[in-house]
């Protein structure tokens, strides 16, 4: 391996995400799995993001590996649970942004990166004016304000999850009890450094924030309560409100989870669709139809070896 992200203090006590685990990350792993060193799982042309995002040519998605929220119902466990992925130095991770690019991606996307952020700074300063394309954070919303503004400057897009009101069924599903507080904290502070949502000639968003919720199965009522409260938060006119039905039943999910080892119903969903129509957002709402395993990608280190130069 070339050389890999070094000497960076923030990895000798990390305290990148809420989590605040503490961490010396140049002598092993933290709660969310991550050492000194970035492990991605995949990179490749994302068509099944909001079409604003993946566009026609798609969105140059790098899924890394890790993450500081323990879903029980992930659907990219073998990554965020498993860590699944492989090292690579930040100048190969440059290399794959400007591949990306070169094979005509719309953005960046860079999926659950928080535990990476001081390594994909030093990617992008590598790429530096080549990188022309944004460059957008996806995130689950479980995020620190002071690692949020680590990319101002850097980041034009924010792709947060808002998953929870209820620190109930954050605490229960996610192991993060300070879950919305965190979240909201954290999509004020994206919202503010994005700007209002702008978009290119061919309706490919440059710059803004597209907040995600997923409706869970029994999880109708806190996702309206949640509807809500973004409503009457943040302007309506300063974000994308995106509504996805993907949700799919996790096949190792515990067995006392058993409650959401089914679908969302089409009654669920519907709640939480009309709660979006009424309440007026601008964005997007998956087709219930859409609910399948096309949307879940399959973790095989697709494009990482193939984009890796100098690893
Ligand atoms: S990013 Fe990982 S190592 Fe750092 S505080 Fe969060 S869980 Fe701990």
């Amino acid at each position: 391996m070339s050389e890999n992200f070094k000497g960076n203090d923030i990895l000798r006590k990390c305290t990148l995400c809420p989590r605040e685990c503490g961490a010396d990350r140049t002598k092993g792993f933290g709660f969310c799995r991550a050492g000194e060193n970035i492990r991605a799982a995949k990179a490749y042309l994302h068509m099944w993001e909001e079409p604003c995002i993946s566009g026609t040519r798609g969105s140059g998605t790098v899924f890394f590996s890790g993450c500081g929220l323990k879903c029980v119902y992930c659907q990219n466990y073998r990554i965020s649970a498993e860590n699944f992925g492989r090292e690579i130095s930040t100048e190969s991770l440059s290399e794959v942004f400007l591949r990306l690019q070169e094979q005509g991606a719309h953005n960046i996307n860079l999926v659950t990166a928080c535990q990476y952020v001081p390594h994909i700074l030093s990617a992008l300063e590598i790429c530096g004016d080549r990188l022309k394309i944004p460059v957008a954070y996806n995130s689950s919303g479980y995020e620190k304000v002071s690692t949020l503004e680590m990319l101002r400057g850097r980041v034009k897009i924010f792709m947060p999850d808002m998953k929870y009101l209820s620190s109930e069924l954050s605490a229960k599903y996610s192991g993060a009890a300070d879950y919305f507080e965190a979240a909201k904290a954290a999509v004020g502070r994206m919202i503010e450094i994005a700007g209002k949502p702008v978009f290119d000639d061919e309706g490919i968003l440059q710059g803004g924030v597209i907040i995600r919720h997923m409706v869970l199965p029994g999880g109708y009522r806190d996702s309206v309560a949640l509807i809500n409260w973004i409503a009457e938060n943040f302007p309506k006119e300063s974000f994308l409100l995106s509504l996805m039905s993907q949700y799919t039943p996790y096949k190792n999910l515990p067995s006392e989870f058993k409650e959401l080892n089914r679908r969302v119903s089409t009654f669920e969903y519907e709640k939480v669709a009309n709660a979006v129509r009424e309440l007026g957002f601008e964005g997007y709402m998956q087709e219930r139809s859409s609910a399948k395993e096309e949307y879940t990608p399959e973790f095989d280190l697709g494009g990482i070896d193939e984009l890796i130069i100098n690893n």
